[in-house]
């Protein structure tokens, strides 16, 4: 994106209309040529070609590969770019309308929606996921990279495009035809990478990395048995073919990746450091064995001596050839931390961005070709820095490893079990049938954001900021009594994001300046550094919270973000296992609950939408992952009275494959997105005999549309045949942040009415 996000703001411009498309390509052109040098003036052999993307890499193949959806109707005439954008971000309708259209099956004139975006492998960056049906035939379409190969060569660089190898890609994509095997697009798809690198090696290329990922994953036996066939097809190209693997160990795939036909293999040594010797050991001596030893997914700095430890017998081995290079992308890291203005300069002395990488790099490899005394002073001064982090009192707090080390074995556990707490709960609340409630947030509207950032910019003080938002709180309980819900909540006015509130206030925390990494397209996140012991010093979200109780006698929700959430979205640190990390955050988190409870509240929320995001790719090691998780989360709901209801919420569309751990989990109440899939997956619960209360978001808050009562009583009658109705909450699919007020007022209006319909009857 560059260091200011200049391919953001490029972007947005030209989306807004205020750039030409030709005055995009220069903002790009411009930022590849400062990336290359980048990475020519850190001493890297080669630059990586076709990696930039003016919003994904994945779409950039789609194109590439020739195969854009036939459902965008796209002549062929329309310029590339504008095609490219028509993907990524769906075509608006001739009339308005929205999402969930009457029209049904879109045509061209009624629009398009984008292309479903998901995330890449265990990242939280977001790809365009290709859509593949019967008649998905592919057709090479390189102009546009081997131009950025022939940009990179003109001035200077060794220019190495980055591809996507075909099974990754075809695993990537998504089967839109019923019964489609999309290996069997494989036959049509080999012939196009084949005349690829055939047309790369005309262009005076002689290295192609060929990113296959998917050698981490578990897979069905006739894709692992696919490779063998693929590169035996690229193989012979006239060009030299990397293979890169990344994010997950090769496991049984090790020996696959050793004996392909490639002449080079690389792996990722940070994750999977204890495979080196495995691989050391299949890769035959001809081949190229890169090396992925700095982390290409957190912004630590190296362990320069661990990294020598790794490497010194690896070099031995290959009889002193060897390639080093970051773990995986650094697309996964903001450009730079090194000058970040928020960050003292301790804490930056410990940290990487991607440019910090590029040297680190560098230095590894001048310390093994010339000896550690060329680079005296770096390895000095890199030993310091890591000294000084393992040793520095700002990330160790005796108190928080005692208490941790002293928690009594049933704190993740509630006092008395789900059907005990639930008379207790039915007692102190006394909710009609099929009580009503939202997820949190109401509208973040344009004042709300103003008074912060005024505040945070030092142009509100104190006391007049807390009135503003004061008045957002009575603003919004106000609107929710007048609707008739029955469990209100505050909010969320104060909050600028569901974990940086949180972080902001922890003691463990740091936030940068100008630490971004892409999300999806041109969204970018800002994560939190999580550098050391979790503490709270004093009550988060009371204060907010008892204002908002003081103005209704209906129960207000206290809401709080989960602990897998908040280590989900940082930058989580290295120096302990992240189950011990998220233990730290649960205490927080389970403190402030009792703080909230001592004040009468009587319902709190830990919202925990990132829970399944932190599922490790390899499924032997899901199982350990999903244990400590739910074990993290009740030690944050469980240092509260039976009577006190805990909810939470999660908000994406697959649980089925872990009902048990979220039942584990054991909130009261849990809210999830349902209406998507018109309750579909409520049928998982059903099945399984979930058993505390659910609230099946019963309708889409991605979409402006108002929802008619009828159709919400639809989805509700359909939830209550699959699970008991004195179990059934009714709410939202998720927070309202998003969203305008009048939508907001109308939507949940026709919600409870539809609730109040369905207690007639
Ligand atoms: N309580 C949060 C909100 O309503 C939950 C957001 C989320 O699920 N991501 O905004
Ligand atoms: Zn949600």
């Amino acid at each position: 994106m560059g260091a200011q996000r200049e391919l953001k703001q490029a972007l947005e411009r030209h989306w807004r209309g205020e750039l030409s498309p030709a005055e995009l390509e220069t903002q790009g052109q411009r930022l590849r040529v400062r990336h290359w040098e980048l990475q020519r003036d850190h001493g890297l052999a080669s630059v990586a070609v076709g990696d930039f993307a003016f919003y994904d890499q994945v779409a950039n193949h789609i194109q590439l590969l020739g195969c854009e959806p036939a459902r965008f109707g796209f002549s062929g005439d329309e310029p590339e770019l504008a095609r490219y954008f028509a993907m990524a971000r769906g075509v608006a309708a001739a009339h308005a309308h929205d999402e969930a259209c009457c029209c049904g099956a879109a045509s061209p004139a009624a629009g398009q929606p984008a292309l479903e975006m998901t995330k890449w492998f265990d990242t939280n960056y977001h790809y365009l996921v290709p859509e593949f049906d019967a008649q998905t035939r592919f057709r090479l379409n390189a102009g546009r990279l081997l131009a950025e190969v022939a940009e990179a060569q003109a001035l200077g660089h060794e220019a190495r495009p980055v591809l996507i190898g075909p099974l990754s890609f075809l695993w990537l994509g998504k089967a839109k035809a019923e019964g489609l095997d999309k290996l069997d697009l494989l036959d049509d798809l080999l012939p196009v990478y084949r005349e690829l690198l055939v047309q790369l090696a005309a262009a005076g290329v002689q290295w192609v990395q060929v990113d296959e990922p998917i050698l981490g994953l578990d897979l069905p036996g006739a894709w692992a048995l696919a490779f063998e066939r693929s590169y035996n097809a690229l193989h012979n190209c006239g060009v030299s073919l990397l293979l890169a693997t990344y994010f997950s160990p090769l496991e049984d795939h090790l020996s696959l990746a050793c004996k392909l036909p490639v002449a080079g293999l690389h792996v990722d040594a940070v994750r999977a450091g204890h495979e080196l010797q495995a691989v050391l050991d299949w890769l035959p001596p001809q081949r190229v064995l890169s090396i992925g030893i700095v982390d290409g997914r957190n912004i630590w700095r190296t362990d320069l001596d661990r990294a020598f430890a790794l490497l010194r017998p690896a070099l031995a081995r290959r009889g002193g050839e060897l390639w080093i290079a970051p773990s995986c992308s650094l697309l996964h890291v903001p450009v730079s931390l090194a000058h970040d203005a928020a960050l003292d300069a301790e804490l930056r002395s410990w940290l990487a961005g991607a440019t910090e990488k590029l040297a680190e790099l560098r230095v590894i490899q001048r310390a093994l070709n010339e000896g550690e005394t060329a680079v005296r002073a770096e390895l000095f001064a890199a030993r310091a820095a890591v000294a000084s982090r393992a040793a520095s009192p700002r990330v160790r707090r005796p108190a928080v490893g005692e208490r941790l080390a002293q928690l009594p074995a049933h704190a993740d556990r509630r006092a008395s079990a789900f059907a005990q707490r639930q008379p207790l709960q039915r007692e102190r609340l006394r909710l009609p049938p099929f009580p009503t409630t939202t997820i949190g947030s109401f509208p973040q509207t344009a004042e709300i954001r103003a008074a912060r950032a005024a505040f945070k910019r030092g142009q509100l003080d104190q006391p007049a900021y807390e009135a503003a938002m004061q008045q957002e709180i009575a603003l919004a309980v106000a609107r929710q009594e007048a609707l008739g819900l029955d469990v209100l909540v505050h909010g969320e006015a104060e909050r600028n994001d569901m974990v940086e509130y949180f972080g902001e206030q922890l003691h463990g925390f740091a936030f940068t300046a100008n630490g971004w990494v892409q999300s999806y397209g041109s969204r970018c996140v800002k994560p939190p550094v999580l550098f050391g012991d979790v503490a709270r010093p004093q009550a988060m979200t009371v204060g907010w919270t008892t204002y908002a109780q003081s103005l209704t006698k209906k129960p207000m929700k206290g809401m709080l973000t989960g602990p897998i959430t908040i280590l989900q979205w940082s930058f989580v640190r290295d120096d302990q296992p992240r189950a011990d990390t998220a233990l730290q955050i649960a205490l927080a988190m389970r403190d402030e609950a009792a703080d909230l409870e001592a004040a009468g509240i009587a319902v709190i929320q830990i919202d925990e939408p990132a829970i399944r995001e932190g599922l490790p790719l390899r499924r032997a090691q899901q199982p350990a992952y999903l244990k400590w998780a739910a074990r993290a989360f009740r030690v944050s709901a469980s240092g509260v009275a039976d009577a006190t209801q805990i909810h939470t919420h999660m908000c994406y569309s697959e649980f089925n494959d872990i009902l048990p751990d979220i039942a584990a989990m054991d909130a009261d109440v849990i809210t999830i997105e349902t209406s998507r899939s018109d309750m579909a997956l409520l049928r998982g619960f059903g099945d399984f005999r979930y058993p505390n209360e659910i609230g099946p978001g019963v309708y889409d808050i991605h979409s402006p549309r108002v929802p008619t009562t009828a159709e919400m009583l639809r989805l509700l009658r359909k939830a209550a045949e699959v699970i008991p109705p004195e179990q059934l909450w009714v709410n939202p699919d998720c927070g309202l942040k998003t969203r305008g007020w009048p939508e907001t007022e109308a939507a949940l209006r026709h919600m409870v009415a539809a609730a109040r319909e369905l207690r007639v009857r």
